[in-house]
Parts: structure tokens; C-alpha cells; sequence
């Protein structure tokens, strides 16, 4: 497919792609756009033309702060539209082609903002490998999968109001831990604070209470994806976490990329997932490929220095599928609406350049990652930025996620 479009070399944002996200602009408020190379399909503007009049979408459902208008039309409409810009920009003569100078609009000139209203956000805690890891440098070398891991998606309910998009920065969060050598908890800055590689899949159909997904239709309730990471403070976490789980460890802050990019768009990178084992109770089997090989790239970029490569870890690696996770979350009647957001939890993979977190890469604070200039870290420091990059390529396909950049500032 040749797009009429010039898109920068390696661009993440390809035919393939189009992701959906909210801009803005100087001269007008937050709408909704697809990215393309370097550029904003401007979907206000494009309704304003008329453009989407066959297919009964008008400018009410673009015009608007969040992405849950245009999710709430199914997945049947998500699809037309993306299949009318896969047409009208690979084709020369298409109206769209003649109206570019009104209804593109630079990426550079727009300001990217969160793509949902995110009503509910839960995390999930899916990979073997970083479950394994934690679970010996928390609790028990020898048992570090506590016994119902292989059994249940362990997940938590996590908090919606401090989610941010890529580009806000963050405090350091301040408050209590009990440090090793200390018989009773002190009140400070976090000394640990930490990224996690993850991903998030937006939901986008509602149930109703009572109402169960089961892993047969889990798709039709999908979406899309962002890149996501979950914000931890390691001391702060490992005082609160017994017996209820991570509280203000992880509540301060979560950033997402802009862009969601579509569960139609990852089909051709579908791939399958490891081994379970013991076997899963009935309402979490499920049917061919569930997992999308996902190359996920963590960069650190300490003040005024480059970034640099630190750890290269693949979604393909997760033991639960996200199928699996919305039929285990939804089991017992819990309603999700549009907009939720469900977080992977922490993706690593077996290899040490493949661990998800500072915690895992450095070993609890053991042995601390080399940088250039002779920077070396063992959790994140004041003014660092970690940027999460993703990936798909496939037979001469590729996407991208763009990024999530978050630079981490002194408490206040
Ligand atoms: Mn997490």
C-alpha cells in the first residue's frame, strides 16, 4: 500500500497504523485525529466536509476531549473508517487528497492529550517472568510464585485521576517506608522510585452488571492499545503492599501514550503465548493467537545527557492474554465501561536486558546499570526521563506506538 502522504523513513505511523487520538491546536480546541507520518488527520474537519455522511458519522463525534464518543459506535464503524482512510490515502484522486491542506495538520503545531476518559483503571500482573522475580527478591527465592499465580490474572485496582499523558512530568512521591535497618517507619522522598514497562488496552463496549466476557468475545470489547508505565515506589511499596496490595505506591502517577492504536491494526502481528501449565479452569481457555509480538524498548536519558537503551522486552512474553484478563475480570458480573484502561502489568522476559524495572535490571538495588559519562543508576533520579518506545514489524509491515515520556522532578 502507497500512500499519497510523505512519511518520514522508519515513521511509526504507517498505512497500517492509524491510531486514534485528542489534539490540539493553537487556533482550535481538543478533536479527534488519526496520525500519519508526521502529520494529524484532523476528523472534525473531515466531518465538517461531510466526508463521513454515508457512513451516519457526523462532526458531534469528533468534536470533543476524549475518544469515548467515536468508541462508543462499535466495533463495526471503528473499522469503516479506518478502511475509508486506508482507500482515500492511497488513492490519488480521493476528496480527502484534495482537501489536504485544510485537514492535515503538522504534529509538531498540536499538542497531544489523553486519548479517553478513563473511568476505571486496573492493573494486571501477567508475566511470569516478572512475577518470578519479584516474588524472590519480595518474599521466598524458593516459592517466588505465590500458588494461585498459575491459577488466577492477578490484578488490582488502580486509580484513574493521576493517569497522564506523555510529556506531563511527575513528582517524586513522598511517603512512608521503613528502610532495613530501621525498627520503625520514617516519612520521606521515595529512594526507590521506578519505572514498569507495560501496555494498556482500552475497553470499548460496555456490560452490564452481572453481565460476564467470556474469551470468545473479549475481542468485540477491545479497542485498542497504548504504551503504559506504572509509576512505583519500591520502599513505599514494600511497607504498604501486606495484606491488600499496592496503595500510594503506584497512585501518584501512570503515564500512556497518545496514540491508540487499533486491535485491527495488530492482527497481522497476532502470535502465540507461552505455555500454561497447570491448565486453566474452563472460563479461561481460549482459541488460537492471543498474544501480538510487540517489541517494547525502554530508553533512559539522565539531565542534559542522551538517552540510552536500557532494557528491550517483547508483549509476546505474557503468560495471560488479554482475552483471558477481561473474561477473569468480568467472571463475577464486574461491569467495564468505555474508556477503562487495563494495564499488562510489568512485561519481562527471561533475558536480563528483557526485565521490565529498575528493581528487576538492577537487581533490588544490587548492581547498578552502567551508563555513559560514568552515570550509573539504580532507580530513577531527579530530572532522568524514561521514554517506553513500541514496535510491530512483520513480512514488510510496521507500526509503532510513538512513545510515553515522563521526566521524573524533585518532590515538592
Ligand atoms: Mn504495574
Amino acid at each position: 500500500m502507497k500512500t499519497w502522504i510523505n512519511l518520514p523513513k522508519d515513521t511509526d505511523f504507517t498505512i497500517h497504523n492509524l491510531p486514534f487520538g485528542i489534539f490540539s491546536t493553537e487556533h482550535r480546541r481538543k478533536r479527534v485525529g488519526i496520525a500519519i507520518g508526521d502529520q494529524i488527520i484532523d476528523l472534525l474537519k473531515c466531518a465538517e466536509l461531510g466526508l463521513f455522511d454515508d457512513f451516519l458519522i457526523y462532526e458531534e463525534t469528533f468534536n470533543t476531549s476524549s475518544l469515548n464518543n467515536f468508541i462508543s459506535l462499535g466495533k463495526h464503524k471503528w473499522s469503516l473508517i479506518r478502511r475509508y482512510f486506508i482507500k482515500a490515502l492511497t488513492d490519488p484522486n480521493s476528496k480527502l487528497k484534495k482537501n489536504k491542506d485544510i485537514i492535515l495538520v503538522a504534529q509538531a503545531n498540536a499538542s497531544m492529550h489523553l486519548p479517553v476518559d478513563i473511568r476505571d483503571y486496573t492493573d494486571f500482573y501477567s508475566s511470569i517472568e516478572h512475577a518470578t522475580n519479584v516474588g524472590k527478591m519480595f518474599r521466598d527465592p524458593e516459592n517466588a510464585l505465590l500458588p494461585n499465580w498459575r491459577h488466577i490474572p492477578v490484578a488490582y485496582h488502580g486509580r484513574a485521576s493521576s493517569i497522564i499523558v506523555s510529556g506531563d512530568s511527575v513528582y517524586r512521591p513522598k511517603g512512608q517506608y521503613k528502610p532495613l535497618n530501621h525498627t520503625s517507619p520514617i516519612y520521606g522522598s521515595s529512594l526507590r522510585l521506578d519505572f514498569e514497562l507495560e501496555t494498556a488496552f482500552i475497553v470499548g463496549k460496555n456490560t452490564t452488571l452481572g453481565e460476564s466476557i467470556t474469551t470468545i468475545n473479549a475481542e468485540d470489547h477491545i479497542f485498542g492499545m497504548v504504551l503504559f508505565n506504572d509509576w512505583s515506589a519500591r520502599d513505599i511499596q514494600k511497607w504498604e503492599y501486606v495484606p491488600l496490595g499496592p496503595f500510594l505506591s503506584k497512585n501518584f502517577a501512570s503515564s500512556i501514550s497518545p496514540w491508540v492504536i487499533t486491535t485491527e491494526a495488530l492482527e497481522p502481528f497476532r502470535t502465540k503465548g507461552p505455555e500454561q501449565n497447570p491448565e486453566v479452569l474452563p472460563y479461561l481457555k481460549f482459541q488460537g493467537d492471543k498474544n501480538y509480538d510487540i517489541k517494547l524498548d525502554v530508553y533512559l536519558q539522565p539531565h542534559n545527557e542522551e538517552e540510552q537503551l536500557i532494557s528491550s522486552s517483547n508483549f509476546k512474553y505474557m503468560y495471560w492474554n488479554m482475552a483471558q484478563q477481561l473474561a477473569h475480570h468480568t467472571v463475577n458480573g464486574c461491569n467495564v465501561n468505555i474508556g477503562d484502561m487495563m494495564g499488562s502489568g510489568t512485561i519481562s522476559g527471561q533475558d536480563k536486558n528483557s526485565y521490565g524495572s529498575m528493581l528487576e535490571l538492577t537487581w533490588g538495588g544490587k548492581h547498578p546499570i552502567r551508563l555513559k559519562n560514568g552515570i550509573t543508576r539504580t532507580f530513577i533520579e531527579d530530572n532522568d526521563t524514561i521514554v517506553f518506545r513500541g514496535k510491530c514489524e512483520k513480512e514488510g509491515v510496521s507500526l509503532g506506538f510513538g512513545e510515553v515520556r515522563t521526566k521524573i522532578l524533585a518532590s515538592i
